[in-house]
């Protein structure tokens, strides 16, 4: 059967990543979470000194680039891919409010998505590919046979990062957690470069009351639908 390419775009803490990563399971393509390959590189800003209180010292992180390294591996437990940054495991480490919070001012750097958007490309040549991120459909994968753009309301979003953290065990307040998926729609939709925006082919779904498995179902169909055209 012919492998395509598949681009998942939206607003942070919208159930992409469940989605995309459920799909290329089913279906047998390679999952890409590239929102965490800017986590990563925001870790290596905290880990390595190049942030003061909210600023990231963006000299020394040009210069940094050529020895941040990111790769992912897929976890026998989990069935999920997990991060490494420079060889260690970092995919709990880049969950946390302080990467969330420093992540979008860091995702706007220009040499920053040069760098990631050489990798994810690399990474889909060969297509059978999902990715999910804000800049797939329009930037990395302009091409990609389906694009999804999926949103739903800043207030849901927040409910489920919350959700979300707490069934980790980690401490959370929902106001912070709002707060914070607002300030990162801001940046990602008025950054200079690739801002978020739905791509003109990509199709909308708005998951506000969708459950995951009707969610799930309805990617299904789309692929369905392109894949036998
Ligand atoms: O998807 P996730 O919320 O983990 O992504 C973290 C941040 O990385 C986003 O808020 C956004 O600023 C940035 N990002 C991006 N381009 C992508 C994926 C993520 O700018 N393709």
């Amino acid at each position: 059967m012919k492998k395509i390419t598949i681009a998942i775009d939206g607003f942070s803490s919208c159930g992409k990543s469940t989605m995309a990563k459920d799909l290329a399971r089913e279906i047998g393509y390679i999952y890409i979470d590239s929102g965490a390959m800017y986590r990563a590189v925001t870790l290596y800003c905290i880990e390595n000194g190049l942030v003061d209180g909210k600023e990231i010292n963006t000299a020394k992180l040009r210069e940094a680039m050529k020895d941040i390294s990111i790769s992912f591996q897929l976890n026998a437990e989990t069935g999920r891919p997990d991060t490494y940054l420079n060889g260690a495991n970092v995919e709990s480490k880049i969950r946390t409010m302080e990467v969330s919070s420093l992540v979008s001012p860091v995702a706007t750097l220009d040499f920053v998505r040069e760098a990631m958007v050489a990798q994810q490309q690399a990474m889909g040549k060969e297509k059978g590919i999902v990715m999910d991120g804000r800049d797939i459909g329009t930037t990395v994968f302009p091409d990609a046979e389906l694009k999804i753009f999926v949103t739903a309301s800043a207030e849901i979003r927040a409910q489920r990062r919350y959700d979300e953290l707490k069934a980790k065990g980690q401490e959370a307040s929902y106001e912070e957690i709002l707060e914070n998926v607002k300030q990162r729609d801001f940046i990602d939709q008025n950054r200079e470069v690739s801002p978020l925006r739905k791509a003109d082919d990509a199709i909308l779904l708005d998951n506000s009351n969708l459950t995951i498995a009707e969610q799930k179902e309805w990617l299904m169909k789309q692929f369905e639908l392109v894949i036998s055209d």
